[in-house]
């Protein structure tokens, strides 16, 4: 049997790429996975040709089994056949006859051919999204695996409505009255510089005067935009789980990860990361998160601010916290867009307290600005996405592409 030659024939019967027939094979075996299926039960996720051409090629390469189901309307009974039989076993009609035999088509996808074909989604999609020049940093991150501390920044948040810092800061909706200080501002927010934009607003803008209000503006921006429910497969918190980390650090506010580790046994409310105290034990499986920033719960202790920032990492304390908690692990940066000077500024403080080697997931990346990271032990792990129609990154792909790199990294092989 061969899987690259299903493919490559369902792409040729209904014209498309290798590619996207790849994505309807893999659609259709998400949608029926070992239960036994009908027609029907795809109809919602593919149009009736595409049914037609994949159960044809299935059915020729033998990786799914057909029975038929009918029910006999002489004697209200029903019953289980081959495809090739037509008689009733009731009124030994005809079953595609002239008597109206409800006949149904059951196909069965068989065991072995299930283990292949999930090997071969696998193999595929994993050559799909990770970005061939970088794989030796992946082969170094998958050896550390067990060891990663998974640092969450904001656009694992995206899915759920959360904006980003670009979109959070634009919805304070700043105003000056200096048009030098409007051009600061939009400097400060093209070159990603967001603790300074937020400086600024909190010092210079007419509508919110102070860290507190900002705090306030900034809770309410939050629990305003933030979706209720999401589906598990357009978004990454119940896969950044699966790395079962004892601990995980955001700079986000909010307190969605912590939603989706508190259903595992071994849970630990999240927590500031300026509240940890070094005689308490991070046992295995606490599955606890550290916010950096505080958040939105604790409203007064999230950092909205360069100087609150400043002060935040170059007090002692938390130096020291970083040390004992960081140790000589690895992080891996998840969320963070690595061209702003947020994120490189972050990253900078941190380094400076635990040096060692860190991992930071970057969607199509660019090749100087990952050289640029490996000066400072940051390696990429590069991901091709999907451009979406303004030729920035497909968010959607994305979110598809950190469960493939997630089940690569924790061996799940979705069985
Ligand atoms: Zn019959």
């Amino acid at each position: 049997m061969s899987l690259e030659n299903l493919m490559k024939s369902v792409a040729s019967d209904l014209q498309l790429s290798d590619e996207d027939a790849f994505f309807l094979i893999e659609n259709m075996i998400n949608c029926i996975g070992r239960e036994q299926f009908t027609k029907r039960l795809l109809i919602e996720n593919l149009t009736d040709e595409q049914i037609l051409v994949i159960i044809n090629y299935m059915e020729h390469e033998k990786i799914i089994t057909t029975e038929v189901s009918y029910e006999c309307p002489v004697f209200n009974e029903s019953s289980e056949t081959i495809p090739s039989a037509n008689k009733c076993e009731f009124c030994e009609g005809n079953l595609m006859g002239d008597i109206d035999h409800e006949v149904e088509f059951i196909y069965h996808l068989k065991d072995n051919a299930y283990k292949d074909v999930l090997k071969w989604l696998k193999e595929k999609e994993e050559e799909r999204y990770f970005k061939h020049e970088f794989l030796d940093n992946l082969k170094r991150l998958k050896e550390a695996s067990n060891r990663i501390i998974p640092f969450i920044g904001a656009g694992l948040s995206l899915p759920f409505g959360i904006p980003n810092w670009r979109g959070l800061i634009e919805r304070l909706s700043p105003s000056f009255e200096k048009n030098y200080q409007n051009e600061m501002f939009d400097d400060l927010m093209d070159s990603g510089d967001f603790m300074e934009a937020l400086e600024l607003i909190k010092d210079k803008s007419y509508l919110i005067t102070g860290e507190k209000q900002l705090q306030t503006k900034v809770v309410e921006i939050i629990k305003n935009t933030q979706l209720s429910y999401v589906e598990e497969r357009e978004h990454n918190y119940s896969d950044i789980v699966k790395l079962e980390s004892n601990f995980y650090l955001t700079t986000n506010y909010d307190l969605i990860l912590s939603k989706y580790l508190s259903k595992f046994n071994e849970y630990t409310s999240a927590m500031n990361f300026n509240e940890f105290d070094d005689s308490q034990e991070l046992h295995i499986g606490s599955n606890q998160v550290l916010h950096l920033h505080g958040n939105i719960k604790q409203k007064e202790s999230m950092v909205v601010s360069k100087k609150s920032y400043e002060k935040f990492y170059s007090d002692n304390d938390n130096n020291f916290r970083f040390v004992s908690l960081i140790g000589s692990k690895p992080l891996l940066f998840l969320g963070f867009s690595f061209n702003d000077a947020f994120f490189e500024d972050l990253y900078n403080k941190i380094y400076n307290v635990i040096s060692g080697n860190h991992y930071i997931v970057v969607a199509n990346p660019n090749f100087d600005t990952a050289r640029e990271l490996a000066k400072k032990n940051l390696k990429v792990i590069g991901l091709n996405i999907k451009k979406n129609k303004n030729d920035g990154t497909d968010s959607q792909d994305y979110v598809k592409a950190l469960k493939v790199l997630i089940r690569y990294l924790t061996n799940d092989n979705g069985t």
